[in-house]
């Protein structure tokens, strides 16, 4: 799995200020038939739905939840600083007003 992330075989983030971050497959349910593999981003840590379709058509039970974690528990210099920057919406330059969202 280690040289499976190296190769970016789980896919990259699709967050711009991630940068492509190389993910890893992770499940939200240790059930089988109770969802499928999602992609975790370690830098940002969150989860997205999978690009390829043989991830997103595979049993999250197969992964489990615990795989990611402890895999950067491992390997932890694997581990992404987090980003440093993130989104600001913006109306004509202006910050939006913390009540109109
Ligand atoms: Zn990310």
């Amino acid at each position: 799995m280690h040289e499976k992330f190296k190769r970016v075989d789980f896919g990259r983030c699709p967050r711009v200020f991630c940068a492509g971050q190389p993910c890893l497959p992770v499940s939200s349910s240790d059930i089988p038939r109770s969802g499928s593999v999602k992609i975790y981003c370690p830098k940002c840590e969150d989860l997205y739905f999978p690009r390829c379709k043989y991830q997103s058509n595979m049993d999250g039970a197969y992964i489990g939840s615990t795989f990611p974690h402890l895999y950067l528990m491992t390997y932890s210099s694997s581990k992404p600083a987090k980003p440093v920057q993130s989104y600001v919406p913006r109306v004509f330059g202006f910050k939006l007003h913390k009540n109109s969202r």
